[in-house]
């Protein structure tokens, strides 16, 4: 839509015009004399607003860790996690290769080791606006080092929480859907960040697991639709519901894990669950950094991805029951009351001697 920048300029137009004449009737509030919640960080650059270019997001190679980077089209940088430590060298270098010298906006989704063990690399070695961590904590040394790190160069430091918003610099907006609460489990307090430009969006969800993805869920479903969806936690079973993936309803999924990494990631349920949607995946066990640009309203890829195939003979995977002797698919109405319910792969149900069920395989 071509009038919408316009718009849009008319918009700030007015409300600068707005502003000044409440200044000049000193009808303004008073400044807050505690540091705001940066809802908009660059009040300087509402004058000239970049109404065109590519808003660039990489997804770095971190083996069995997560790492992406935002560059906006005026040139702000947010990186949402920094891999693990073992890599932490090698994302610096990537980050000085793409240029960066300033990170405007740092996110730790939650203190793992594998999201925040580069991080305190990144803190010593560039320039960073300012940082949001969920309120947990983890007592391992990667995570208290990072933190006196942030501390020793006096970083603005917020909380990552639902609710909060900020821009990436002007044309870029930035929404926290979780943590909705407070959770024993840390993956579950991971920051999920929605990063739309124009009729484009990418949502970030560390690890976060079932738990906050039914919080999100119970918030609001409508805010969670995203062109891009980073899978939770490496492509993990324990993330990824139905319900959570229908209401994202991506039509690109990238998963971020290493190769032949010890958890199994991604599961084959979320591979299953994907093919079946038809969703474009993309690994970075498979295919090292992948690049995605927008113009905010197309994306493009420097790598090609594709639907997992459901079909494959790593994906062929069935349930059976104690008492039953036929395999099902999983959402076979025959196993909804199925407390035993087991899932093994085709080839071992075979040979187990269990035969389709008719209704669930009747092709
Ligand atoms: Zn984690
Ligand atoms: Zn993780």
């Amino acid at each position: 839509m071509k009038n919408r920048p316009i718009s849009l300029l008319r918009r700030l137009l007015c409300c600068l015009l707005l502003l000044g004449l409440l200044a000049a009737c000193g009808l303004l509030p008073p400044e807050p004399s505690s540091p705001a919640e940066p809802s908009d960080p660059a009040p300087g650059s509402i004058a000239a607003p970049d109404l065109t270019g590519t808003l660039s997001v990489h997804f770095f190679d971190v083996a069995q860790a997560d790492s992406a980077l935002f560059i906006a089209p005026d040139g702000a940088t947010m990186l949402i996690d920094a891999g693990d430590v073992a890599t932490k060298q090698e994302l610096q270098e990537k980050l000085k290769k793409l240029g960066v010298q300033k990170i405007d906006i740092l996110i730790g989704t939650h203190p793992h080791s594998d999201h925040i063990g580069g991080m305190q690399q990144i803190v010593e070695n560039f320039e960073i606006g300012r940082i949001y961590l969920p309120d947990a904590s983890h007592t391992s040394k990667t995570f208290q080092n990072l933190l006196q790190s942030i501390a020793d160069r006096k970083i603005p430091t917020y909380e990552a929480k639902a609710g909060v918003t900020f821009s990436l610099g002007n044309r870029v907006s930035c929404q926290m859907l979780a943590p909705c609460q407070s959770y024993d489990d840390l993956n579950n307090a991971s920051a999920v960040v929605h990063v739309v430009y124009g009729e484009v969006s990418f949502l970030m969800t560390g690890d976060a697991e079932t738990a906050s993805e039914a919080d999100m869920l119970k918030n609001d479903p409508t805010a969670l639709a995203s062109t891009v969806l980073k899978m939770g936690h490496h492509g993990s079973s324990t993330s990824s519901s139905l319900a959570f993936l229908d209401a994202v309803s991506p039509t690109y999924a990238v998963i971020s894990c290493g190769i032949g990494n010890s958890y199994g990631h991604p599961h084959t349920e979320t591979l299953e669950h994907l093919a079946a949607r038809g969703i474009v995946t993309f690994r970075t066990d498979e295919l090292g950094d992948i690049c995605m640009q927008t113009d905010g309203v197309n994306l493009s890829f420097d790598k090609d991805g594709q639907v997992p195939a459901a079909e494959a003979d790593s994906l062929a995977y069935v349930y059976v029951t104690e008492s039953g002797k036929t395999y099902h698919k999983e959402d076979c109405s025959a196993l909804s009351k199925s407390k035993t319910k087991k899932r093994i792969s085709l080839a071992e149900a075979k040979e187990q001697g269990y035969s389709a069920c008719k209704r669930c395989f009747k092709n």
